[in-house]
């Protein structure tokens, strides 16, 4: 079985030439291709092999990370066009305490108005210690973006608001540059992310929702209550306002040295049925048996159709 993971999945928007994201037409060939090549696998047989029921099925099974906006509006309906389902993880922080979070600021501004612009702002606001504007490569930062073609600048302001700061730091800087750009964080946030009653209609279609923590920080970088917390209170949320079929948790940020045993036996705890992290491989049935609190997951750019939108290709 092979678990694909997606993000931003829309049409172009030229007010933000910037934005990573997969675009709807490729999306819909990235279906056919997998429909050809692979099959996926039913909602049931899923549900079942989870539930050690039966064996690891083959096929592809889709996961949608962050809640978007893109997923009610343009992933929803070519499922269902399709006969298909899918996994949707949301990050509860954004229902419960309305915020927009500091990564899709981040993604926002960088599309809107470029690394170099920002740098700058971020340079001027004194909000970050000058050390931070260096170069140097900690370990899973550098893994993070080795598979990424960015700019220096851009690194740098992704290092900055996505791994270097204390959330409480990055949520400051975010709201700093905001206002200095001139933007609405609630503008922002009502374009960005699905609503309560969109979410449940999409569980309502046959849509699987999980949680993907309240506010979207790196595992590693909590403590012990703010870990717990994180996965207790989003886990909590999803299962009284969606109740879906079964207790499903994502790591943010995914990739396996952001999490550890002590987010595993919180999820055992709290009788999750499953999570997923980010690895480029299949899900074996040892996986499904041992290891079912970090299930791999492929970007789907790993596979035909999948790569970024790019607005001065002419296909
Ligand atoms: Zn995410």
């Amino acid at each position: 079985m092979k678990a694909l993971m997606y993000h931003y999945v829309r049409e172009f928007d030229p007010t933000l030439p910037g934005l990573k994201f997969l675009h709807i037409k490729d999306f819909k060939k990235q279906l056919n291709y997998l429909a050809s090549n692979y099959g996926f696998v039913s909602r049931n047989d899923f549900i079942k092999a989870i539930k050690g029921e039966i064996t690891c099925p083959k096929g592809i099974v889709l996961t949608f990370d962050d809640g978007l906006k893109d997923h009610f509006k343009f992933v929803l309906p070519e499922l269902l066009r399709n006969d298909l389902w899918g996994i949707f993880y949301i990050s509860t922080g954004v229902l419960q305490n309305q915020r927009t979070l500091s990564v899709h600021v981040v993604h926002f501004l960088l599309a809107k108005y470029g690394a170099e612009k920002i740098l700058k702002e971020i340079k001027e606001s004194d909000l970050v210690h000058n050390d931070l504007f260096q170069d140097e490569h900690y370990i899973h930062e550098s893994k993070i973006y080795l598979k990424q073609e960015i700019s220096h600048e851009e690194y740098i302001v992704k290092k900055i608001l996505n791994y270097s700061l204390k959330r409480q730091e990055k949520e400051d800087l975010c709201s700093y540059l905001m206002s200095a750009f001139g933007e609405d964080e609630r503008v922002l946030h009502n374009e960005t992310y699905l609503t309560l009653d969109e979410i449940q209609e999409m569980n309502k279609s046959g849509m699987i929702i999980g949680s993907h923590a309240i506010s979207h920080q790196p595992m590693v970088e909590l403590n012990d209550l703010e870990s717990s917390r994180e996965i207790e209170d989003s886990v909590t949320f999803i299962e009284s306002n969606v109740n879906p079929p079964l207790s499903t948790f994502c790591y943010p940020h995914g990739l396996k040295h952001t999490f550890s045993l002590r987010e595993t036996k919180t999820l055992q705890s709290l009788k999750v049925d499953f999570s997923f992290a980010v690895e480029s491989r299949d899900i074996l049935d040892s996986d499904l048996k041992n290891d079912i609190h970090s299930l791999p997951r492929y970007d789907c750019n790993e596979f035909n159709y999948g790569k970024v939108y790019n607005a001065n290709s002419t296909s």
